[in-house]
C-alpha cells in the first residue's frame, strides 16, 4: 500500500465525511495514532496512522511553514 503524503496542519478530505456535512479535516496531531479536527463542526477523532491512511482520501490544503 503506498504511503500518503501528509504533515500536521494540513487539511484533508477523508472517503467518508463527518455526519455535520464537511468534509474538510485539520491534522491536528501525528504520531503513531492521528488526530484529525473537523472543519465544520470542531469535533475531533483519533484514528491509528494506517486505517487514517486507508481512509484519506486527498489533502486539500497543504501546510505552509
Ligand atoms: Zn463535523
Amino acid at each position: 500500500m503506498e504511503e500518503k503524503d501528509f504533515a500536521l496542519n494540513d487539511v484533508v478530505e477523508m472517503k467518508k465525511q463527518h455526519p455535520c456535512g464537511t468534509n474538510r479535516w485539520k491534522i491536528i496531531r501525528l504520531g503513531m495514532d492521528i488526530r484529525i479536527k473537523c472543519e465544520g463542526c470542531g469535533h475531533s477523532v483519533l484514528i491509528p496512522r494506517r486505517e487514517f491512511s486507508r481512509k484519506m482520501k486527498k489533502v486539500l490544503v497543504k501546510h505552509e511553514e
